[in-house]
């Protein structure tokens, strides 16, 4: 029986990546490259729209960047400007008709809009807008922004896409491309990255750059120069750079789980770097939940940097335990025998010489359902291990995000309704500790509240009335979260007898 890899992969997964070149003359190729280093944060579709100058030349397809992008196709993107989407959907189903970016003629000339969030009110505005006459070809949100940058009555497109945007709720972290111009855009309260950067040309001069991540100049070799800033529209053309701020300010909400899990660590995120926050709370795990043991064992990959910060700070040595297979592809063949653990072993082996007879603290980034924790809980036993303490870097999940993430229900996520100690029996641990919602805080420096953490605290900081259920799925429609109170702790580890 064939089967989606995908129930392998517990994780919050993070919806797209956007690259965007200006005046380069391999535009496409460096979209093409800046989109391969930002695959981790989508892998269902991806698209590269370029300009000569004159016309707009899109290609978009299902699959990953690397298959799509052959060198025949990017033959077929020329000229000096391009935006690029890698895409795992949220909003919208998966078909192509949503893959972006999305391409229009309307009266504000041609554009192209590659977007990496969710709007949370874009069912009221679709249903406005059809009212009104407009007709929608795709079913994501994105396209309400098209819609109402059309309708706008402002004279230039930086008016109109300040119209549009001052219209919509939520998170958006925006590349629009015209013929001309080159669009980066983030919403007031900056829920997910977007970077500036800059690459000197040998033939003098520079060609500017905007990414999700820094992990995309770094491999074209340019030079990282700032964030885009919350509520900023940074335009780019033949005269320069022009920052406009087009929304009143509004209170930061920087995703917080960027730097726990999404984010490449190599990556500079919201102004710091990736790889400092996770060692960071790893260090603040151990320190909040210490843990009588012979080895640190991270789940590979998402886990290093965490038990790394785990084993420097408890002086506990670091082993690698777990061997991710970096070589699965999507699908796998169950075989008729069934094989214990079959579907996390694909994955994930244990390094018998290593655990057995040990005491071991089991480091990941997140548990989501539990399912697949509690798998690799009980692969590390079968290998020999004598005891497994798993510890968590950021608290209790208990609510879904509708910020530009694709998260289960509610139901679905085992701390919603759960509490660390059932939690910790439900995996066959010898103990359970989370990371407090301070010890994150801590560990990104957000002293002054700058980052989004509602999917630990079911405290949200939109209105969701729009909100509607899509099976397995939250998004953008989801039933309205009642007003719950902060996450549910574990203040020390939780000691359960391990059941079989
Ligand atoms: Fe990030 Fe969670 Fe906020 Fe979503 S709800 S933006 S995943 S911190």
């Amino acid at each position: 029986m064939t089967q989606k890899l995908d129930i392998l992969d517990d994780h919050f997964h993070d919806e797209c990546g956007v690259f965007g070149v200006f005046g380069h003359p391999e535009a496409s190729n460096l979209a093409y490259l800046g989109l391969y280093a930002l695959q981790h944060r989508g892998q269902e579709s991806a698209g590269i729209v370029s300009s000569d100058g004159t016309d707009l030349h899109l290609h978009r397809a299902m699959g990953e960047v690397e298959e799509i992008f052959q060198p025949h196709v990017l033959a077929e993107l020329p000229g000096s400007l391009a935006i690029g989407h890698t895409r795992y959907s949220t909003a919208g189903d998966k078909a192509l008709l949503n893959a972006q970016p999305i391409m229009i003629d309307c009266n504000k000339g041609k554009l192209a809009l590659g977007h990496n969030g969710n709007l949370t009110n874009a069912a009221d505005w679709r249903r406005k807008l059809e009212h009104r006459g407009s007709i929608f070809q795709t079913n994501s949100d994105t396209e309400v922004i098209v819609h109402l940058i059309a309708r706008s009555q402002a004279r230039n497109l930086s008016g109109a896409l300040g119209d549009a945007l001052n219209q919509v709720e939520g998170a958006y972290s925006l590349l629009v491309l015209t013929q001309d111009e080159l669009y980066a855009v983030r919403d007031p309260r900056g829920f997910r990255p977007l970077v500036l950067g800059k690459l000197p040309l040998p033939s003098g001069g520079e060609a500017w750059m905007a990414a999700s991540e820094t992990c995309a100049f770094d491999l074209l070799n340019a030079q990282y120069v700032r964030e885009i800033e919350p509520g900023e529209m940074v335009r780019i053309s033949r005269s320069g750079i022009e920052s406009i701020h087009f929304a009143p300010e509004k209170p930061h909400q920087q995703c917080i789980f960027e730097h726990v899990y999404f984010s490449r660590p190599d990556s500079i995120i919201f102004g710091r770097s990736v790889n400092e926050s996770r060692e960071m709370l790893g260090r603040l795990l151990a320190k909040e939940h210490p843990a009588d043991a012979d080895i640190v064992v991270p789940v590979p990959d998402s886990g290093v940097p965490a038990a790394v910060g785990y084993a420097l700070e408890s002086k506990i040595p670091f082993r690698m335990g777990l061997i991710r297979n970096h070589y699965i592809g999507r699908t796998f063949i169950e075989p008729s025998q069934a094989i214990r653990n079959f579907g996390v072993k694909l994955k994930l082996n244990p390094v018998r010489n290593l655990i057995e007879g040990k005491r071991i603290v089991l480091v990941d980034d997140s548990i989501v359902r539990g399912t697949t924790s509690r798998k690799i809980v009980r692969m590390v036993r079968e290998a020999g291990a004598i005891e497994v303490h798993v510890r968590i870097s950021c608290p209790p999940t208990i609510s879904p995000c509708y910020y530009g993430v694709d998260t289960p229900t509610r139901e679905e996520l085992i701390a919603s309704s759960n509490s660390p100690e059932e939690i910790c029996r439900f995996l066959g641990a010898d103990s359970l500790g989370y990371l407090s919602l301070s010890g994150m805080k801590q560990a990104v420096s957000d002293t002054e509240g700058k980052f989004c953490t509602s999917c630990y605290t079911g405290n949200y900081p939109t209105d969701l009335v729009q909100l509607e259920v899509r099976e397995g799925h939250a998004k953008a429609g989801d039933t309205l979260p009642g007003n719950l109170s902060e996450a549910p702790q574990a203040e020390r580890p939780v000691a359960v007898q391990h059941e079989d």
